[in-house]
């Protein structure tokens, strides 16, 4: 792990502490979750849920993830055996990547990448092929023969994560497509990160990648609590996926964890079953949230790209006279007031992102508000 030091979100929220500036850098929404979904934690602590529950999760989060599965996007999961409960998104990442790629294999990422992606490629001693996600007639995307360049004798997964952190891209049927012949001719495993499945803007949709003709047998999908619900703290995710994956995941998952949190699972059991309406609203909101802040970073000067999805903008420094987008993030809450997330540490090909810099839209609407007045300040 030499080499990973501290992540840019502990140093980028320390210098917003220190510098009292406002945090538009980590993504954690500053509105709490469903009301009903918080009750009911609060009932199983004080019903003495508190004990280790079953490694592969608690039933009725099994049964509720399968469920919203089959009643969202038709793809059917048996609860017992295609479904695994985990610590967030976040070991489940760490946990397939660890089960399915080995030291010398190939995993094939799109950049700018989810930073643990990274480290845990490493930490499996694989070796990461960077695709480049780039701008093109106002969204981001990527090149199928560079995808298709990326993939060799040793590659074994690809990670695809959508809607996309921090680009903001929901792919589309047909980048799907692509991705999908890919695996299918050169027999890859998808890891699919669909934290934000639910966070679509514009009436894009989110389509899971293991919908697509013959990938069901071939995916392991990853989501999450965090995102959906405004529980980011919470750390509640899961995998579904057919059951020798399942098994492989678990396997490891077992020696990182063991298990997850008891009555915080119960509570997210009951929210994908009753609280996918409260989501709807959060959505809503969001979309406006997005336009908000787009529209303000457009004003101080940057060129910001509208996401599709997620909660994130990415913003072109270079309108507003600078190249570096780590110079100015170190430099903007002395300058300006304001955190932001250099999006160059989720590249290989630094230069590609080194003039991004990523904006969070989760706040409170006066929050924003008074980020982007001071944004503007810096003509
Ligand atoms: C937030 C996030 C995660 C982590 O999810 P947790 O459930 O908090 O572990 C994973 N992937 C992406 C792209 C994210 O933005």
């Amino acid at each position: 792990m030499q080499g990973f030091g501290t992540t840019i979100f502990a140093e980028m929220t320390a210098l917003a502490v220190r510098t009292g500036a406002i945090n538009l850098g980590q993504g954690f929404p500053d509105s709490p979750g469903p009301e009903a979904m918080l009750e009911r934690a609060v009932a199983a602590i004080r019903a003495g849920d508190n004990q280790y529950p079953p490694g592969p999760g608690v039933p009725e989060l099994r049964e509720a993830v399968a469920r919203q599965r089959v009643e969202r996007y038709g793809l059917g999961y048996d609860p017992d055996g295609e479904v695994l409960v985990t610590v967030g998104a976040t070991e489940a990442i760490a946990a397939a990547i660890l089960a399915l790629a080995g030291p010398g294999d190939e995993v094939v990422v799109f950049e700018p990448y989810y930073d643990s992606y990274a480290a845990m490629i490493a930490l499996a001693g694989a070796v990461r092929r960077p695709v480049t996600l780039r701008p093109e007639g106002g969204r981001f995307t990527f090149d199928p023969g560079e995808l298709r360049a990326a993939v060799g004798p040793r590659t074994r997964l690809i990670l695809v994560n959508s809607p996309h952190n921090p680009v903001g891209t929901v792919f589309t049927r047909a980048e799907l497509e692509v991705i999908a012949d890919v695996c299918r001719e050169h027999d890859l495993t998808a890891v699919t990160d669909e934290v934000y499945e639910y966070l679509t803007f514009d009436g894009a949709g989110h389509v899971p990648l293991a919908s697509l003709e013959g990938m069901r047998e071939r995916t392991v999908a990853i989501s999450s609590a965090g995102k959906t619900f405004s529980a980011t703290g919470w750390k509640v995710g899961w995998i579904t996926a057919p059951a020798p994956y399942v098994r492989a995941v678990q396997t490891v998952k077992q020696f990182l964890t063991y298990t997850a949190s008891a009555p915080y699972q119960r509570a997210v059991a009951y929210a994908l079953g009753h609280e996918l309406g409260w989501v709807q609203g959060l959505r809503k909101s969001l979309e406006a949230k997005r336009d908000r802040l787009v529209a303000g970073l457009e004003a101080a000067g940057f060129t910001a790209y509208r996401p599709q999805g997620t909660y994130f903008v990415q913003a072109d420094i270079r309108p507003l006279g600078f190249t570096d987008g780590m110079e100015l993030a170190r430099a903007l809450p002395e300058r300006a007031g304001v955190v932001a997330v250099p999006s160059q540490v989720f590249y290989d090909h630094a230069a590609a992102g080194a003039h991004f810099l990523r904006f969070a839209f989760c706040k409170r609407d006066h929050v924003i508000d008074e980020a982007v007045e001071r944004l503007a300040e810096l003509r």
